[in-house]
């Protein structure tokens, strides 16, 4: 051990659901590893975002682990889409199931991490100044945890309490008799405001832009389906796998197109979709997220709907949105478009009177003053690099992540990094991560690490490197393949433009079974497009 600093194999950024399982991987492989988590325990996503009504939104059979079968049959999922407090009590009994606890080191935040050139080791510090060496630094810091909040005029001049949707209190809060104003209409905002609407006095609702939402129907799972499941899980996660996000569903994806049948039978396999609930609506026809016109299908369904549900006109046409629909990520919900019905419920739309100031008592707007108790900014996240860039991540050479990334992200597999050795990040930029289920999303990438940094140690190689030709080349491809689709069409966080002065780089990479073939063949290959030294 160097003086003053700890020495292990394996440092791991973050304690959610890869944090875990990495950790958990690792010492399998006999490695010395220490997880530094910036929260007070575990969770990440489910120990931070809090709110009322957080609950995941692609099914809990489907949203948990399935690298232990033991695990996966023992636990019981109440609801068919979990709510926030029972996926981390799932956490937590992994985490002491599996004995993890040990070794995270819990209200840690990282500040830095530098490449050493002559000892090829990395140097990882803290906020509170301690230090660590390690071979391999594995980021498993989140695509969403680095809270966003707009710089808005006045904002701090507001002498009521204001809280972010991804940062909420671990204690109760109670809104009852209270005027509450919530910025943002994204999925945080869509699953908390029928909740908090039931508790507020008023709630004002402000949107820059009207989101789609199909309803979850979400209700206690059936102990029978979940005994169907149980019986043949394997089967069952290797064939939501071979789905283009990962999700399965009893409606799977459909091979027509949404132009090739008749406006019934489109009309039918909608109503069909939106009374199953939830994401698998974006599955109707094979090309909606490819063709314009058959997306303009899709679209308007959802507008109809929210015509049908919202009895005042002009509300219902702020709410109806404008642009592709599965551009940004569509929400599930409960009630949220009837939600509008209620009394004490308004909606201001930001796009015809935008937001002037906050002030001591509320917020101004170009047309008039709401005054407001509480505000709540469900605004979303600095995605996918926000974490990662958040911390001083020094290379080779000295070059660092903030200067290699200045144009936008680019890497290899969405895993390693030209010019930082020994660097992984699970669910990275430039893999399919936040497109998917993510939980499939980041064991695929567990494993892959796993693997590889067995590989090393049995072949006496002590750094790995992405070549600056594999990255170029997967960069290329991933701009090709989003290219073809409407993803790139709207303002979404998957491009980075809800974060001012961030570079508009489409992120994720769609489709997750030819990725994960992509990621096992190089594998396979020795670790193609990696330079391996001893
Ligand atoms: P996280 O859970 O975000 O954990 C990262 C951890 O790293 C955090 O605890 C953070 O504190 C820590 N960290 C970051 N930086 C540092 C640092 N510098 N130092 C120390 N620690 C640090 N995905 C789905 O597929 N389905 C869903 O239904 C779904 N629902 C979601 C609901 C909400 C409200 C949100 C915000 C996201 C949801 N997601 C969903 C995405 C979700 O983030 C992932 O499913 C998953 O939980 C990510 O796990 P993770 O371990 O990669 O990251
Ligand atoms: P989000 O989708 O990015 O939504 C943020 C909202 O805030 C948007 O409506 C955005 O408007 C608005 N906003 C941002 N800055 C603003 C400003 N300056 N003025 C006015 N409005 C502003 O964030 P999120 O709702 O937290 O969700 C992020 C992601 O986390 C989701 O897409 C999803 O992947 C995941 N998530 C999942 C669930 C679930 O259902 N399981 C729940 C929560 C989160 P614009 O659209 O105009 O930018």
């Amino acid at each position: 051990m160097t003086e003053g600093r700890q020495d292990v194999d394996v440092v791991i950024v973050g304690a959610g659901f890869a944090g875990l399982y990495m950790l958990h991987r690792v010492r399998e492989l006999g490695l010395t590893a220490r997880v530094l988590e910036a929260g007070g325990d575990v969770g990440g996503t489910w120990y931070w975002n809090r709110y009322p009504g957080a609950r995941c939104d692609v099914e809990s059979m489907q949203y948990s682990y399935q690298f232990s079968d033991e695990l996966q049959q023992e636990w019981e999922w109440s609801e068919r889409y979990a709510s926030q407090p029972e996926i981390l009590s799932y956490l937590n009994h992994v985490t002491d199931r599996f004995g993890l606890r040990p070794d995270i080191q819990f209200d840690t935040r990282v500040t830095d991490a530098v490449f050493d050139d002559a000892t090829r080791r990395w140097t990882v510090r803290t906020e509170s100044g301690d230090a660590l060496s390690a071979q391999f630094v594995i980021m498993a810091t989140g695509c969403l945890s680095a809270a966003n909040t707009p710089d808005i005029a006045g904002a701090s001049s507001f002498t009521g309490p204001t809280y972010h949707t991804g940062r909420w209190p671990h204690a109760k809060v109670d809104f009852t008799g209270q005027r509450v104003g919530v910025i943002g209409t994204g999925s945080s905002a869509v699953q908390s405001i029928p909740v908090i609407a039931q508790e507020a006095r008023d709630l004002v609702v402000f949107q820059r832009t009207a989101t789609y939402s199909v309803p979850a129907w979400n209700g206690p799972l059936d102990p029978s389906e979940q005994k169907e499941i149980k019986a043949h899980y394997a089967a069952f996660r290797a064939a939501n796998s071979q789905s283009f996000s990962a999700i399965g569903g009893t409606l799977p994806m459909s091979e027509r197109q949404a132009l090739e049948v008749s406006a019934e039978e489109r009309q039918a396999e909608y109503a069909a979709r939106w009374k199953e609930g939830g994401l698998s609506f974006l599955g109707s026809f094979s090309d909606l997220l490819f063709d314009p016109k058959a997306n303009d299908t899709a679209a308007g369904y959802v507008r109809e709907r929210i015509r049908e549900i919202v009895r005042d006109p002009r509300t219902a046409e702020i709410l109806c949105p404008d642009q592709v629909i599965g551009c940004k990520r569509m929400c599930v919900d409960t009630e949220y478009y009837a939600t509008f019905n209620r009394q004490n419920v308004r909606l201001v739309d930001l796009r015809e009177t935008p937001i002037e100031a906050v002030t001591p008592t509320g917020i101004t707007t170009t047309a008039t003053h709401y005054e407001l108790d509480a505000i709540i900014y469900a605004t979303g996240f600095d995605a996918m690099t926000g974490a990662l860039l958040r911390i001083n991540i020094c290379g080779r050479d000295g070059v660092s992540l903030r200067e290699a990334w200045a144009a936008g992200p680019h890497s290899y597999l969405g895993l390693g990094v030209v010019g930082f050795p020994n660097l992984f990040t699970i669910t990275g930029p430039g893999s399919p991560s936040v497109l998917t289920n993510m939980i499939v999303s980041i064991e695929q990438h567990v494993d892959w690490i796993s693997r590889c940094v067995a590989y090393l140690r049995q072949n006496a190689y002590q750094c790995i490197e992405a070549t600056e030709a594999a990255q170029s080349e997967w960069v290329e491809y991933v701009n090709a393949i989003a290219g073809v689709t409407l993803f790139p069409t709207c303002n979404s966080w998957y491009l980075g433009a809800n974060v001012p002065g961030k570079p508009r780089v489409f992120m994720p990479c769609p489709g997750f079974p030819p990725y994960a073939e992509q990621c096992q063949q190089v594998a396979d290959g020795g670790y193609v497009g990696f330079a391996l030294s001893q």
